[in-house]
């Protein structure tokens, strides 16, 4: 097998001693096993500058999207309804999980270059009272565009509704300061911006608001309130854990301290944006997303004018020369992918870009 980076926004490129973490088999009840799953609960928790006993966290097995359906179907109950905000393919899933769970909800859609608008959704409240949740991505991985839900947050709280984020692509990676922004539930998942490995989402709640959702579980193995029960109990989860992924993160936590933090990985992830978007722009590569809504995590390049440009061909290319990157994920546009989250540093970007040099110049043979 090839070895290459990912330049994806997930599963990412992770450290070598991260790895190493799930060369170990764990007992689910032994405790010292749950003693790491406690760690990560309180870690979480302090990263997203809120205490106990106001909030708490979760985690949930399964990818991203388990995370966000354990939300939507667990505390949304069939009185409830819930407004989704989408400029996005997460948002639009969002939509999906309702549709298929019968979750109550409407949909305040826009295109997926621009920001959903905070006063919009505050009439959109003021309309409507029947309306008890909001819903909205933070970082649309679908684009690399950033939300502004300090701003959404502001309305949802100001309108006394409940708020549910998704911040998959961007905690860790971003400073989110959690209650300050209004936030009822963010999820996030383990294998993005903390750069752990794929297998479990997790749920930081606000716990009047956990325990408010009592007996509006529409699923058995999603029920988040009855997740964070047994959880709660001594750090054991509810059904088999994936022990080497929680290992993992453990790990991945630990090396997020040493490097200083999300706010020096805040910086990390920003200057490798900025170096990638301001090269590719040399090599003649425009951004779909303008620059003052492009967040940090992943941007997405139409692609070069007047060059025959095939995304297979492309994408073995780089792969060949040691990096894997992403397919677009626009229906209306030619256009692919870049991320540049996980273990990626600057002379990484600058490998990248002098591929994608390479490769231009070769196919204008
Ligand atoms: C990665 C991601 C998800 C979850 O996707 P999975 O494939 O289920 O892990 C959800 N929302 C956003 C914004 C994401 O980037």
């Amino acid at each position: 097998m090839n070895d290459y980076k990912l330049l994806t926004p997930g599963p990412l490129t992770t450290t070598a001693t991260v790895k190493q973490e799930m060369l170990v088999d764990r007992c689910t009840w032994d405790d010292d096993y749950k003693a790491v799953t406690l760690n990560i609960r309180k870690e979480l928790l302090r990263l997203a500058h809120v205490t106990e006993p106001e909030y708490t966290a979760v985690l949930m097995q399964g990818s991203g999207t388990f995370g966000v359906e354990s939300v939507l179907s667990s505390v949304v109950g069939d009185g409830d309804k819930v407004l989704i905000c989408s400029n996005g393919a997460y948002g639009l899933r969002m939509t999906d999980i309702c549709t298929h769970a019968a979750i109550p909800f409407v949909h305040y859609a826009v295109p997926y270059d621009c920001i959903p608008d905070a006063g919009r959704v505050a009439e959109l409240l003021a309309r409507d009272p029947a309306i008890t949740h909001v819903a909205m991505v933070h970082s649309e991985t679908t684009s690399g565009i950033l939300n502004d839900i300090e701003a959404v947050g502001q309305a949802v709280k100001a309108a006394g509704r409940t708020f549910i984020v998704d911040a998959m692509s961007s905690f860790g990676g971003m400073d989110i300061p959690v209650a300050d922004w209004g936030i009822d539930f963010l999820v996030s998942s383990a294998n993005k911006c903390i750069q752990g490995v794929p297998g479990f989402s997790f749920i930081i709640c606000r716990r009047d608001k956990l325990l408010a959702s009592q007996g509006k579980a529409r699923s058995l193995s999603l029920d988040l309130l009855e997740q964070w029960e047994t959880m709660e109990r001594d750090g054991k989860w509810r059904f088999t854990s994936p022990t080497h992924v929680v290992l993992a993160f453990a790990k991945a936590l630990e090396e997020l301290a040493a490097e200083g933090g999300i706010r020096a990985r805040h910086r990390r992830y920003e200057y490798n944006n900025r170096m990638l978007i301001e090269k590719m722009k040399g090599l003649g590569f425009n951004t779909y997303i303008s620059g003052e809504h492009q967040g940090p995590i992943i941007t997405t390049f139409l692609y070069p004018q007047g060059v025959s440009f095939r995304f297979a061909d492309f994408y073995r290319y780089v792969k060949a020369r040691g990096y894997a990157i992403y397919p677009g994920k626009l229906t209306e546009l030619d256009t692919f992918r870049i991320g540049n989250i996980g273990e990626i540093y600057p002379e990484d970007i600058e490998a990248i870009v002098s591929i994608i040099s390479d490769y231009l110049k070769e196919a204008a043979k």
